[in-house]
Order: structure tokens, then C-alpha cells, then sequence
């Protein structure tokens, strides 16, 4: 390893002495990408970059998530860096020399840079053990995209023993300059629920819809009414969005048919309102149904809960991260992102926070670059030692001092 692995320089300099095998293993993970909770290639090469080093694995049996558990040279608080595994089932569209050689999966949200950057944090952490009081988990979750991964490896029982005191995530974007930090206290992104609704009336001939009972009409007076409630219902400043994204019903024009099926997104920033959406759909889809002689049948599929950060591990990241990088590199969010995260599950139990690390290519605007999960995605390599070094910050920093009060 080289020299500065162990000399008292910055996280920074260690990390940019790492930045080719950093490079290296997220370009062989983003060119054999793998989707959901099965995500064995990927966990062998990690496994592969971390050998030799002194950490316990821990692993799961639901998926391939695993813990690699650092114990430091004295006693202390323990701490949790996540890095998550999986790609999404889409083509990738870039002219990237590493692209995806796997048809239909591409890693269009960046994780396979998040785990590269929680591998070289582990080598640079692990390097200097001998100062470390405490005890840092490294967490490779797979299944983020959708499969509730994080959820999984806790229900394992992954984050038991040792538990950590204190849980960070970061997650980049390209829509923000490179190296730049960013978060808020309180809640950081969205729970995301799926909704379902049919109505289901009576069937028969269009020209005699008085001895039928028509569920089309009263399909169209709930998706209006769904809108009227969460304006009319919902506090504007803990808002939701309800929307519809899809109504099936009928098969020619001259027949009734007997049920039409919605389907729909729904978004809140509080446990608190997402509740009462989902009390409030079914109050009103099922009251406008009985109305008019149908029933309606709502099911709704809980997706990732809100994602909450804690504010004083949101204060202590941001002296961490201003210490080790600078000023400019912390930025305050002001509002919540719309999107979600299944790290909401890990800050349901534990404090912490989740964080987005700008990575805009090189000589792009960031209001205009290509976002997570476009089939065009690319990001700037170079960011990728401040999130090493953002990691190695942060770790130290909550083993020597905890979160502040
Ligand atoms: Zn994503
Ligand atoms: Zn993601």
C-alpha cells in the first residue's frame, strides 16, 4: 500500500492515492451490473478488494447484503457507512469504454461508485487501525432500487451486535458540482406507496346503462375527488402528492364493462400524512363508490418509509466534512427530495443521516447534466475521492466525539 495509507495526511490525500483502484472497481461494477437482491458478482468483487484486510463478515440470508465490521485498536462508539449494490433493470445509452455488457441493466443511480467508495474507505480505515477507538460497520446492501435491501438486512439481523450508534449514507448526484456535500435535518426524501383502486359495478349494453351500473363515471369522479382531497385534506406544508397513474377499463364502445382498475403513486414527507393519505383514499374512493351503487376495493402497497435525518448527525457531518474539504463543501438543503431511499429503514432504528455528494462531469452545467436514472447518466470520477475521504471524515469524527447535544 502507499505510504500515505498510513501517515496522519489528510482522508483527502489518502484518498486521491487510491483513486485508480477506487476508478477500477466501480468501472468492473458498472460493466456487469446486477439488479435487485441478488447481487453475487458484484459482492465477490468487493469481497475480492477487501481481502487481506482485517474486517469480520457478517452475512445475511435473505440477500447478498454484507457487513464488514472494523474493530479498532481500543474500545468506543461504533459507527455504520453504507454503500449500496444494485442497478437498475433498464438499457444504458453513454459511449462509455466500460458500459454495461449486460443487456438491460445499467447502473444509472450510481451505486456502483457508492460501493467502490466504501471499499477504498474501508482499505484507507483499516490502514490505520492502530488509532481507531471504536468499531466501523461497512454496509453492502443490495436491492435499494425498489426490493427493500436495507429491510432485509436488518430483519437478518445484519446491524445487531454490534449495533451502531450512528449510521451515514452518501449518494451522488450529477446535478450538483463535484465533491459538494449536501443534506438537511429532519426529512431528507419522501416515502414512496404504491395505490390501487377498482371499482366494480355491473356490466351491460351502452345504449341502457340504467339496467347496468356503470364504474367508468365513478372511476373519473374518484381520480377528481383524489385531488380534491389532498388539496382540500392535506397541510400545505407537509405535503403529498397523490397521482394517478393508470386506468384500465373496457374492451369495445358499445359495452359496459364491469370494473375499471387506477393505479398511482403516493409521496409524503411525514409518517404523519402519509397515513392519512392512506386513510383518505380509501374513505373516498369507497364513499363516491357506494354513492353510485358500485364498490371499490383499494389496496395499497407499502413502498420505503419517509427518510428522516437526524439533526445532530446532520450538524456533526457538516463539521466534518467543512474540516476535512473546506468550506464549499457542505451545502444545507432547504426542502426534502421527492425521490426515497430504503436507508429510511436504517434511520428508522438508528441516528444518522443520508447525504447527496455532487459528481457533475467535467465542463457540464449540473443544472443540466444528465440525472440518476437516466439511460445517459455518467459521472465525474474525480469526485469520487472526496466521497472516500467524506466517509473517512465522517467515521472519525463520531468515534472521537459522538454526536453533539
Ligand atoms: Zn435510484
Ligand atoms: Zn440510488
Amino acid at each position: 500500500m502507499p505510504d500515505t495509507l498510513t501517515s496522519s495526511s489528510s482522508w483527502f490525500a489518502a484518498a486521491e492515492a487510491l483513486q485508480p483502484e477506487t476508478i477500477a472497481l466501480r468501472r468492473a461494477i458498472h460493466e456487469e451490473p446486477e439488479i435487485g437482491l441478488d447481487t453475487p458478482k458484484t459482492l465477490a468483487k468487493v469481497k475480492a478488494a477487501l481481502a487481506g484486510l482485517p474486517l469480520r463478515l457478517k452475512e445475511g440470508r435473505s440477500c447478498t447484503g454484507m457487513v464488514a465490521i472494523l474493530e479498532g485498536a481500543r474500545p468506543g462508539r461504533t459507527v455504520l457507512l453504507r454503500g449500496d449494490m444494485d442497478a437498475l433493470p433498464m438499457p444504458e445509452d453513454t459511449s462509455l469504454d466500460f458500459r454495461s455488457k449486460i443487456q438491460g441493466a445499467m447502473h444509472a443511480c450510481g451505486h456502483d461508485a457508492h460501493t467502490s467508495m466504501l471499499v477504498s474507505a474501508a482499505k484507507i480505515l483499516c490502514a490505520r487501525r492502530d488509532q481507531i477507538a471504536g468499531r466501523i460497520l461497512f454496509m453492502f446492501q443490495p436491492g435499494e432500487e425498489g426490493y427493500h435491501g436495507a429491510r432485509f438486512m436488518l430483519e437478518d439481523g445484519l446491524l445487531d451486535d454490534p449495533a451502531p450508534d450512528a449510521c451515514f449514507a452518501l449518494h451522488i448526484t450529477p446535478n450538483a458540482p463535484p465533491g459538494v456535500v449536501s443534506a438537511k435535518a429532519g426529512t431528507m426524501m419522501a416515502s414512496a406507496d404504491k395505490f390501487g383502486i377498482t371499482v366494480t359495478g355491473k356490466g351491460g349494453h351502452a345504449s341502457m346503462p340504467h339496467l347496468a351500473t356503470d364504474p367508468m363515471p365513478v372511476a373519473c369522479e374518484i381520480v377528481t375527488a383524489l385531488n380534491a382531497f389532498v388539496t382540500r385534506r392535506i397541510d400545505a406544508f407537509d405535503p403529498a402528492i397523490v397521482t394517478v397513474a393508470q386506468i384500465n377499463a373496457g374492451t369495445t364502445d358499445n359495452v359496459i364493462a364491469e370494473n375499471v382498475r387506477i393505479k398511482g403513486t403516493i409521496r409524503a414527507v411525514s409518517e404523519q400524512t402519509r397515513k392519512a393519505v392512506h386513510e383518505g383514499i380509501k374513505r373516498v374512493a369507497q364513499n363516491i363508490a357506494r354513492a353510485h351503487l358500485c364498490e371499490a376495493d383499494v389496496e395499497i402497497e407499502p413502498g420505503f418509509p419517509v427518510t428522516v435525518n437526524d439533526r445532530p448527525a446532520v450538524t456533526m457531518a457538516g463539521v466534518a466534512i467543512r474540516n476535512e474539504l473546506g468550506q464549499g463543501a457542505w451545502r444545507l438543503q432547504n426542502t426534502p427530495v421527492m425521490g426515497a431511499e430504503d436507508f429510511s429503514y436504517v434511520l428508522q432504528r438508528f441516528p444518522g443521516a443520508m447525504m447527496f455528494i455532487g459528481v457533475c462531469p467535467e465542463g457540464e452545467d449540473f443544472r443540466a447534466a444528465c440525472p440518476c436514472h437516466s439511460n445517459k447518466m455518467m459521472l465525474n470520477e474525480a469526485a469520487m475521492a472526496h466521497g472516500v475521504a467524506v466517509h473517512c471524515a465522517i467515521a472519525e469524527h463520531f468515534l472521537a466525539n459522538g454526536l453533539p447535544a
